[in-house]
């Protein structure tokens, strides 16, 4: 194993171009300045398209925590009533936050694994009118799935006028996202997944409908408050000092993924995750999730006969291939293997060879070769060049 070499595929962070790192490194800037002023003029309708929305997406720094509760804390109020849809680990944190602000949650669990179906939601929702928001995942990280958010949107809108709050982060950027379209009201995102920056920037945008409920909020707290970050973004800056740095990294990221196309920044996700499915497939490994469930971003593992905690050693040790381990319930019982951002359809080659190996070394008996085939067979179908 090299010195520098990170082989880093969990679901974030994710590996720097290094072209995002060599913009980070640039010399310092005052931030009430012309030039800080039009980085953030340049960024502003490139991150709109990203989340497919005309309202501006507001720029905070924060990891994505300080996102989910930046939806709470300005769209809700305490003693008001929420729906969180928990289908993982991600889920659960937002039903964590609403309480620690004393709001009254009804919590609907999907088993870990599955992704909520919308229909149930709209029927749970008829019978709690009061319910003034709905929390959802878009991918749940700590599971692998991506939730049907746009039919969620679609769905809920039909019975209720309760926001539809989104959870984000480990997918927006890397997958489709339509928020004005689908009728989605907030939408949170972190800078340390799909986005190829380090962690510290947080990105969440409103719709027209979520405003006026946060402008009637008197209590929006004082760092999160997001009618402060709108206003000031409106001009072109800040509330408050912003993370330089990472905007340099930013203006190049969004750089980036223009000059591929985001529709096709897309097709490579759902590619990747196609690729590494098939492979464990074809080693006969079993996956946590069924196809339709799927992320485009994150891939979770369920070894049957092979310890996952022991091996996630083993191909660290070896190569410095990084892969998840379960939370929670979860722990010990899967892997998770991050394929976002600055990854390609070749890193997941290499990965899966590093894979197998590792297997091998811990133990699981496979043949050599064989999921590394199954997921070039895929390129072959369906790769760059049909594109
Ligand atoms: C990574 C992640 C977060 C945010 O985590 P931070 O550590 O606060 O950046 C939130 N939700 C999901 C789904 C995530 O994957």
């Amino acid at each position: 194993m090299l010195q520098d070499q990170q082989y880093l595929r969990i679901p974030g962070p994710t590996p720097i171009p290094p072209s995002v790192q060599r913009a980070m490194a640039q010399t310092m800037i005052g931030h009430r300045g012309q030039e800080t002023s039009e980085l953030l003029r340049s960024i502003k309708p490139r991150l709109k398209k990203v989340f497919g929305t005309e309202q501006d997406v507001l720029i905070v720094t924060g990891s994505g925590t300080s996102g989910l509760e930046a939806a709470v804390v300005n769209a809700v109020k305490p003693l008001d009533e929420v729906l969180v849809i928990v289908t993982g680990a991600f889920g659960a944190r937002f039903v964590k936050i609403c309480e620690a602000y004393g709001i009254r949650v009804h919590t609907y669990e999907v088993e870990w694994g599955k992704a909520f179906d919308p229909i149930e939601i709209k029927e749970y929702l008829q019978s709690f009118p009061k319910i003034s928001a709905v929390f959802a995942t878009y991918c749940e990280t700590s599971t692998g799935v991506m939730n049907p958010i746009h039919e969620l949107a679609a769905a809920v809108n039909e019975v209720s006028d309760a926001l539809i709050i989104v959870d984000g982060v480990s997918c927006v950027g890397g997958v489709e996202t339509r928020m004005d379209d689908w009728g989605i009201d907030i939408m949170v995102t972190g800078s340390q997944k799909a986005f190829m920056l380090p962690a510290g920037l947080m990105f969440i945008a409103v719709s027209e409908r979520a405003w006026d409920v946060i402008h009637s909020n008197p209590n929006r707290g004082f760092y999160l408050d997001l009618t402060k970050y709108r206003d000031d973004l409106a001009k072109d800056t800040t509330p408050f000092t912003p993370a330089l740095s990472l905007l340099f990294g930013l203006d190049q990221a969004l750089a980036m993924m223009d000059k591929e196309g985001l529709e096709i920044v897309y097709g490579r996700h759902s590619l990747m995750k196609e690729m590494t499915r098939e492979a464990f497939r074809a080693l006969g490994i079993p996956l946590l999730t069924n196809d339709e469930d799927a992320s485009d971003t994150v891939t979770a593992v369920q070894p049957e006969d092979f310890d996952a905690e022991e091996f996630r050693k083993v191909i660290k040790k070896e190569f410095g291939l990084s892969v998840a381990g379960g939370q929670e319930r979860l722990k010990g019982k899967i892997f998770r293997i991050g394929h976002m951002g600055y990854c390609s359809p070749a890193d997941v080659l290499q990965t899966l060879a590093m894979i197998e190996l590792g297997l091998i070394k811990s133990g699981k008996s496979i043949e050599l070769g064989r999921g590394v085939a199954a997921a070039q067979r895929i390129y072959l179908e369906k790769g760059e060049n049909d594109r």
